[in-house]
C-alpha cells in the first residue's frame, strides 16, 4: 500500500476529537483531508434555507441530489460551498446543528451523500472524518479508527469549539446525547462501530497523543 493510494477512515460521535485529530493526522501525512458531516450540514442549511420540511424525506433527497456541492479539501483550510455559496462557516450554527440529524437519517439523502463521498474519496490519498466512513463508504479503508470520549469530556469539547462558556456545557451534552441517540438509532447506516477499527478513548488523550496513534497505524500498512 502506497501513501497516495491510502484511506484512513475515523468515525465516532461528535466531541470525540474527530476534526481536530482528521485534519492533524491528514496534515502529518500530507493527505488530503474530507468532513463528511459537513456535507450533511451543507445540506440542511440549503433545506432550512430554502424551507423544505425537515419531515419531507422526498423533498430533502430531491435538493439533495440536485445540489452542488464544492469541497476544498485542504487539512490546512477546508471549505465547502453549496449552489455556489460559501457555507463553511454557516454550517456550523446551533440552527443547523439541531436540525442536521433529520436530515442525515432519509435514506435518499445519504444515497447521494455516499455516492459523491466515494467519487471524492477517489484512488485514495486521504483522511476520512464521519460516522459510516469504516462501515459504508469505505468499507476496505487499510486503516480504520473509532474515536471515543465520555460524554462530559465531549460536552466540554464541543462548548468551547462553538465559543462558549462553562455555563453551556450542560446544555450542550443534553443536546449531544440526544444527537448521538439519533445517529446510532436511524436505520439507514446509523453510527457504528466497523469490527476491524482501532477504538481510541480520547478523554484523557491529547489532539497530538491521538495522531501519533494514527499515524502508528498508518506505517504498519504504508511501504
Ligand atoms: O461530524 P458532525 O457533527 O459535523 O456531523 C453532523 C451530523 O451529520 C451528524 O450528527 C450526523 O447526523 C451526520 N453525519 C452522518 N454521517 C456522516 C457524517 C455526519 O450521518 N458520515
Amino acid at each position: 500500500m502506497q501513501r497516495r493510494n491510502l484511506v484512513v477512515a475515523i468515525d465516532g460521535p461528535s466531541g470525540s476529537g474527530k476534526s481536530t485529530v482528521a485534519r492533524g493526522t491528514a496534515v502529518a501525512l500530507g493527505l488530503r483531508y474530507l468532513d463528511t458531516g459537513a456535507m450533511y450540514r451543507s445540506v440542511t442549511w440549503l433545506a432550512l434555507e430554502r424551507g423544505v420540511g425537515l419531515a419531507d424525506g422526498a423533498a430533502l433527497t430531491a435538493l439533495a441530489e440536485a445540489a452542488e456541492l464544492s469541497i476544498t479539501p485542504d487539512p490546512a483550510a477546508p471549505r465547502i460551498a453549496i449552489d455556489g455559496t460559501d457555507v463553511t462557516d454557516q454550517v456550523r450554527t446551533r440552527k443547523v446543528t439541531a436540525a442536521v440529524s433529520a436530515v442525515s437519517a432519509v435514506p435518499g439523502v445519504r444515497l447521494v451523500m455516499v455516492a459523491r463521498q466515494r467519487d471524492l474519496i477517489g484512488a485514495g490519498g486521504i483522511v476520512v472524518e464521519g460516522r459510516d466512513i469504516g462501515t459504508t463508504v469505505a468499507p476496505d479503508a487499510p486503516v480504520k479508527v473509532y474515536l471515543t470520549a465520555d460524554p462530559a469530556t465531549r460536552a466540554r469539547r464541543r462548548a468551547s469549539q462553538d465559543g462558549q462558556g462553562a455555563e453551556a456545557v450542560a446544555g450542550t451534552e443534553a443536546e449531544l446525547i440526544r444527537r448521538d441517540q439519533a445517529d446510532s438509532s436511524r436505520a439507514a447506516s446509523p453510527l457504528t462501530q466497523a469490527p476491524d477499527a482501532v477504538v481510541v478513548d480520547t478523554s484523557s488523550l491529547s489532539a497530538d497523543e491521538v495522531i501519533a496513534v494514527i499515524v502508528g497505524q498508518v506505517a504498519e500498512v504504508v511501504s
